[in-house]
């Protein structure tokens, strides 16, 4: 079967940096991977490589066995969706003007919301639960509720592969599980789950296949019994040995 995502041979650098080197994997439709690796190894550049808006130095990204460079900006955006770590919004813009934002792939310059786009934004809320917030100002809104509307933005492009960028940092515990929660729905809606994960204890049991971005450009790829090993995790993250299982959830 054509993966829905694959890099070959993927290589990244940032002004001769090299951040990413041969990058190879793919990811079946329906799936739910999580992306993990010590601060700074690439998770984010992975993820923006995927989405086209950085290009390789090297290698290929396919989307439905399509390559990323051979399509437009707004045919990838209407399959693919980003939720990006951080969503500068400089303007008191509320939740429900930020969700409109994720159809702008599928308006024209003469062609304004019409009926399909209004129910895709009232989907996208009400998948991402964040309809009773609708009138509230982005800016002034929790952590955790400023997540949830960040993917129901995502949502509103209605893509087949929802991309997210470490989208539990700074949630506490409780908000974690939540959004955990609401992947797993997501998932169940057939969107296939590709997510930068920073919480380890959140990965086993919630997602079916880890990618780890280790040290040297390296990955391993595998389930989360077979990757996350206290081995494997201490040399991504250059953990001191035998502290890592001290601090691990029973
Ligand atoms: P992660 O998401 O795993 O923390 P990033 O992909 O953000 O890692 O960054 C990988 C490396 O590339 C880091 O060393 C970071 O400093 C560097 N980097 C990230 N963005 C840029 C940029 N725009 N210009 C130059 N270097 C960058």
């Amino acid at each position: 079967m054509t993966p829905l995502l694959e890099m070959r041979g993927v290589g990244f650098a940032y002004a001769g940096r090299e951040v990413l080197r041969d990058v190879n994997f793919s990811l079946q439709e329906g799936s739910c991977t999580a992306l993990i690796g010590s601060n700074g190894v690439g998770k984010t550049t992975l993820l923006r490589l995927a989405t086209g808006s950085l290009s390789p130095a090297s290698g290929e990204v396919l989307l439905d066995g399509l390559g990323l460079r051979r399509m437009a900006r707004r045919e990838i955006a209407r399959s693919l969706a980003l939720v990006p770590q951080r969503l500068e919004v400089p303007f008191r813009f509320t939740v429900q003007q930020i969700v409109e934002q994720g159809r702008t792939p599928y308006l024209g310059r003469l062609r304004g919301m019409l009926v399909d786009d209004r129910i895709a934004v009232e989907r996208a809320m009400d998948l991402a639960r964040v309809t009773s917030l609708r009138t509230r100002i982005f800016n002034e809104l929790s952590g955790g509720e400023r997540q949830r509307v960040k993917i129901a933005l995502g949502l509103a492009q209605q893509p087949r592969i929802l991309l997210l960028d470490e989208p539990t940092q700074n949630l506490d515990i409780g908000r974690q599980v939540e959004l955990v929660d609401l992947l797993h729905l997501l998932k169940a809606q057939g969107i296939t789950i590709f997510a930068s994960i920073h919480d380890l204890h959140l990965v086993p049991g919630n997602f079916e296949k880890v990618l780890l971005l280790g040290p040297g450009q390296s990955i391993v790829e595998g389930t989360a019994e077979d990757v996350m090993t206290n081995e494997c995790l201490e040399w991504a993250f250059d953990c001191p040995p035998g502290r890592y299982v001290g601090m691990r959830p029973a």
